[in-house]
């Protein structure tokens, strides 16, 4: 099965188009600045040049068309007739506590989805437009969600709830959802095949650290602590999210500098994190390069980064109660040598013992604990989209029946 996955943000849609037998991305590329004159759209086809579109682009419905006039594209696609794209898989941010596993895609669960707009009001929009605008351009054909706070939906309540009134969370929900789930099961079933181990047997701490960044524990493949909370802004020191925090701190923001709700929301989302602390830079290979020139609030913020991560394995540990492997995935978990150095840096008295030259360039899929670590540092690159793709397929398949 072709399936064409779409993860749509407020002003971009990166997508790929996925053979799930062969598992290859076709081709893949993203539209970026929907809504504005210089909208610019970026493809690559499997074994074809690179292209580049700049025009304007205003909406998810005009960008998805887009999408589709390069697939069809005898140049640059990859298809020739529309009916080669034979359904089409949504990253979808928050499922709430409704949708533990992917769904296709029906009015009622549209609706839905629109009921708890509240509880991902940055996220779930785009998402839902992105679902009405492919729609609108390829009718009839079937569309899977597959959710980011799935995975997490087996967490027990005493990882989930916050330590407000119990109503708080029988009337509006709140509660740790957890996000990146997609990654977080990937790699933990990567991870399983690699130590050719069954995952119903292990325990395992999965760290994505992208853009965003979280970090689970995994136990017999149910994820039983998330570090992201009711929304995507807990946890971990981000790219521009500033992980946790005293919540009075926010309130003292509020009342200091007079921000209302959407600004402090602002403030702790796209001003904070790496960005925030370094004054320079979000993209953890800039902020590499300025402490590598010697500046020392970029040397600050990468140090909370790493200290925060420690702190969450060393707590992980104990909510687990023992870990056989450590799994580093996302841009940064993947590519940074510094940061995988650091984050297993006086980390003996867990057992956590990396070895210095495996780190240095490792490739692929790979073990990188030392002889003598009782925990085994494992580097999974992680593919979010071949899962949706795949969960689509399985979706689809199942309906047919
Ligand atoms: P997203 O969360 O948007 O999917 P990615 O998973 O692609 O993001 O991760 C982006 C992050 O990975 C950026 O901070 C980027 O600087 C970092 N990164 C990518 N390559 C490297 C590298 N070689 N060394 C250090 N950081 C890297």
């Amino acid at each position: 099965m072709k399936v064409l996955v779409l993860n749509c943000g407020s002003s971009s849609i990166k997508y790929q188009f996925i053979d799930t037998e062969s598992g290859i991305a076709l081709a893949k590329g993203m539209v970026e600045r929907i809504g504005m004159s210089n909208a610019v759209l970026n493809h690559t086809s499997y074994g074809k040049d690179k292209i580049k579109i700049v025009g304007e682009i205003l909406d998810h419905t005009i960008a998805i068309k887009y999408v589709i006039g390069v697939l069809l594209s005898p140049n640059h696609g990859v298809i020739k007739e529309r009916k080669e794209i034979d359904a089409i898989g949504h990253r979808v941010v928050h499922g709430g506590e409704v949708f533990s596993g992917s769904v296709l895609i029906t009015d009622l669960v549209i609706k839905t989805l629109k009921d708890f707009i509240d509880l991902a009001p940055l996220h779930n929009p785009p998402n839902i437009r992105g679902i009405e605008a492919a729609k609108e351009n390829l009718p009839g054909v079937p569309q899977c969600a597959v959710f980011d706070t799935a995975f997490h939906t087996r967490m027990p309540e005493k990882a989930f709830l916050y330590g407000i009134p119990y109503e708080l969370y029988t009337r509006h929900k709140i509660r740790r959802y957890g996000f990146h789930g997609t990654s977080h099961k990937y790699v933990a079933q990567k991870a399983a095949e690699f130590l050719e181990k069954p995952l119903e047997n292990l325990k395992l701490i999965t760290i994505h650290l992208g853009n965003g960044a979280s970090i689970t524990a995994v136990e017999n493949g149910i994820s039983v602590d998330t570090s992201m909370g009711f929304t995507p802004l807990e946890g971990l020191l981000m790219g521009t999210r500033s992980g946790d925090l005293d919540p009075s701190v926010i309130l003292f923001i509020m009342d200091k500098e007079g921000l209302n709700i959407s600004e402090a929301n602002t403030l702790l989302n796209k001003h904070s994190g790496l960005m925030g602390l370094s004054g320079e830079s979000s993209d953890m290979r800039e902020i590499e390069q300025a402490v590598a020139a010697g500046n020392k609030r970029a040397k600050d913020a990468f140090d909370v980064m790493i200290y925060k991560i420690k702190k969450y394995i060393g707590a992980y540990i104990a909510a687990l109660g023992g870990c056989d492997a450590i799994v580093f995935t996302g841009g940064i978990g993947e590519n940074s040598v510094e940061v995988r150095r650091q984050v297993c840096e006086n980390m003996s008295c867990l057992g956590i013992e990396l070895d210095e030259k495996l780190n240095l360039n490792p490739q692929g899929e790979c073990d990188l604990s030392a002889g003598n670590s009782k925990i085994r540092l494992l580097r999974i690159p992680t593919n979010e989209e071949l899962v949706i793709a795949r969960d689509t397929q399985r979706i689809i398949s199942e309906q047919m029946k």
